[in-house]
This record gives structure tokens, sequence and C-alpha cells, in this order.
């Protein structure tokens, strides 16, 4: 390092959520309360969220990764049929189609967006394709109107994977809009978050289908029976899991919710800052943004241009966390995985998009809990590594 840098004097962890006094009051209220579990606060909260995004209706669970998992149940998936996914996501969006006992079929990225690309989307149904998950990578909406039109023409449902898609926006609508069946995480690093949860939305009569899913398959919840107005009885009508959100959960929903568009505001000038300070590197690739979207910006993720640089990703990472720089990898690419590799037989060079990009990608912090000068500093440590390491 320079004599001129001047390194931050603690580390910066790569995602740190943003809790309020209001959360913290609302949790203490439900605990204070009595009702810890499912009850009158998620009720609220999927209210609440379903009219954020321009959804029928929601159903609260404790995770994204279940929100997915009991959509495609509810869709009937299971063995023997396939699911078509892209090959650039977090592992859980696979494991969800693995778990039923469906096979998932990935297809390569767009090299821009690095989401599902449609041609080749298109290209990988079969008669035996029984739904088709897009991921909303990093917050930018994938070309939604192109994979309905192809999902349409089969019959094919979809189930957007909206981790990273809470207040994004896909020509002028919230992703997770009627009719979409969108799943949503609320996972620390996430827009917005509920400690652990996700939110599944969805038209009414399919959100319906899904509900006895999240809770052993019961035909009604808990608060339904054991309020004034309940009953003792109830009937098992599928084979459920155990996936339903706590009030306490949702007690932190509701004001993350709340929240949100300010959130979505900060990180909007965040990216902004970033989007500057590298306009004039040639050794960086900026995130893009297509003119028709509004990402939700859930991660910064900066592609380097390799052969303008001395080093590789990996050691661009280490010299990083060397000016005490936090950063990620979003994602491992899912045919590299030796479950899946294994599995399936895969080759690296299967999916030479994914691949490629993969090597040269860095999530750099981007989170509500940074300061004008913490952003700074992600700047400059950044300038840092490239002007020492430039060709
Ligand atoms: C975080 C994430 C999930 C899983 O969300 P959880 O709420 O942690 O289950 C699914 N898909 C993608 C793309 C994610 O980043």
């Amino acid at each position: 390092m320079p004599q001129s840098y001047k390194m931050r004097s603690s580390f910066m962890p790569f995602s740190q959520p943003l809790i309020g006094d209001e959360e913290i009051a609302e949790v203490v209220d439900s605990l204070k309360s009595g009702w810890l579990t499912t009850g009158p606060k998620v009720a609220r909260f999927e209210e609440a969220f379903a009219a954020f995004v321009g959804a029928e209706a929601a159903l609260a669970v404790n995770s994204c990764t279940d929100a997915l998992l009991i959509a495609l149940a509810a869709l009937g998936v299971g063995p023997g049929d396939e699911v078509v996914t892209t090959a650039i996501t977090f592992v859980s969006t696979v494991h969800c189609i693995e778990r039923l006992g469906a096979r998932p079929v990935l297809v390569d990225v767009e090299p821009d967006t690095l989401n599902i690309d449609p041609v080749k989307l298109e290209a990988a149904l079969t008669p035996k394709t029984k739904a088709i998950v897009p991921v909303h990578l990093y917050g930018h909406p994938v070309e939604l109107d192109t994979i309905r039109a192809i999902a349409a023409a089969r019959g094919i449902p979809i189930v957007e994977d909206a981790a990273h898609g809470a207040s994004a926006l896909y020509r002028g609508r919230m992703i997770g809009a009627s009719p979409s069946i969108a799943a949503f995480s609320f996972y620390p690093t996430k827009n917005m978050t509920t400690g652990e949860g996700g939110m599944l939305v969805g038209p009414k009569a399919f959100v319906d289908r899904a509900r006895p899913w999240s809770l052993h398959g019961m035909s009604r919840d808990a608060y339904a029976r054991y309020t004034a107005t309940g009953s003792w009885f109830y009937d098992v009508v599928v084979p459920g899991f155990k996936s339903n959100m706590t009030d306490l959960q949702a007690a932190l929903g509701l004001h993350q919710l709340r929240k949100l568009p300010s959130f979505q505001e900060r990180r909007r000038a965040l990216a902004a800052s970033l989007d500057r300070a590298f306009a004039g590197m040639p050794e960086i690739q900026r995130p893009t943004e297509r003119p028709e979207v509004h990402a939700s910006l859930h991660v910064y993720v900066i592609r380097l241009v390799l052969d303008r640089l001395t080093i590789g990703r990996d050691e661009f990472i280490n010299q990083l966390k060397a000016r005490n720089i936090g950063s990620s990898v979003h994602f491992i690419p899912i045919h590299l995985h030796s479950y899946y590799r294994d599995k399936y037989g895969y080759a690296p060079g299967d999916f030479p998009v994914a691949l490629a990009e993969y090597s040269r990608l860095i999530s750099l912090p981007m989170h509500l809990r940074l300061s004008d000068d913490d952003l700074q500093d992600v700047i400059s440590a950044v300038t840092d590594v490239v002007d020492t390491h430039k060709r």
C-alpha cells in the first residue's frame, strides 16, 4: 500500500441490518402480549406487504427458501418434473426444486444483468417442465414480459425468486404485483429484514392453496383456533412443512416495510456515489440498470476488467480485506457446487457466461449502516487496489 493511502481503523462488514427503536418496541409489545407465534401481527404484515407490492394476497413464512418450496409444492411439483431456473443464484433456489424430488434445469445468464437468458430459457423447456423460477438477481428485474409470453404459450407457471426484489419496479410496476407469484426474503442482508423471514405473494386462490403447506398442512392456523371464536377442530389436507412466521418476526417486518421507501432512497444515493466514483475507472465495470426497470439495488456488484489488472478477483478481495473492507461474491454458480456437479455431471463450461462473469464479480458494502465517510472508505480502498495493481 502506498504511503498516501489512509486506511480505516476498523473492519467494515460487508452487510449489517438497520433496526430502529420502533422495531424494538414492537417486539417488546409482542413479548408482553403473550402472542409469540403466528398471530395478529403476522396477519397485519401480510396485508400490508400485499398492498405494498400490489398483490392480491400474501403468506408470511420463516424464509424465502420456504416460500419458494411452498409455492412449488402447491403447484404440484414432484418426482419426474423439471423446473427451469438460472445458473447464477443462491443455492436455496435450486435446493427447493431438488428437495421436492424434481429435476432442476439450469439456464445460462445474460451478460449484462446476469439474469436468466430468456432465449436459452425457452430452449430448455420440455414437456416435463412444471414451473419456471427466474431470479431478480441483485434486485434487477428479469425480462418478465418475454418470460411470461414464453411460459403462457405452454401453460407453465412462473414462481419468481424475489429474494432481492423488494421494491424493484419492472415497467413501472412493483415486483410481486398481481398476477405474479413471487417469493421475498427478509434475511438480515436483504433490503428489509425480520431476522429470518419470507413472504409468498400471488393471486388469492393460489395463496389460499399454498397456506396449509406452511403449517403442517392444517386447514386453519393457531390464531384461528386459539381465539375466542375459534374451534379445536382442524383437518390436515397436505403433508405440509413447519414454515410459519412468528409475530416477533412480523413485529420487525411491519416497521421495516414502513421504512423501506426511505431505505431505498438511501441505497440509491449510495449506489449513485459508487457509480460516480468508478465512472472514470476502466478497470471496473459498474452494475447495469436497463431503462425499463428500477432496480432494488440489493447488492452493488462490480466486475473487474481482468485484462487491465495484474491480480484476479480472489486477490482483489484479499487486498480489500487488507484495507479493512469486507466484500462478497454473489454467487458461486450452481453447477460448480460439488453436489450439483456430481449429481448432474456438469462441467464448468456448461454455462459459459455464468462461469466467465463469476470469475470477476465482487459485491461491495452498500448497506444502510454506512455513513458517507464509510462509503468514501470503500471508494478509496477500491481506487487504491486498482492503482496498485493496474496494468
Ligand atoms: C437470500 C436468498 C434466498 C433465500 O432467502 P432466505 O430468506 O434466506 O431463505 C433465495 N434466493 C436468493 C437469490 C437469495 O439471495
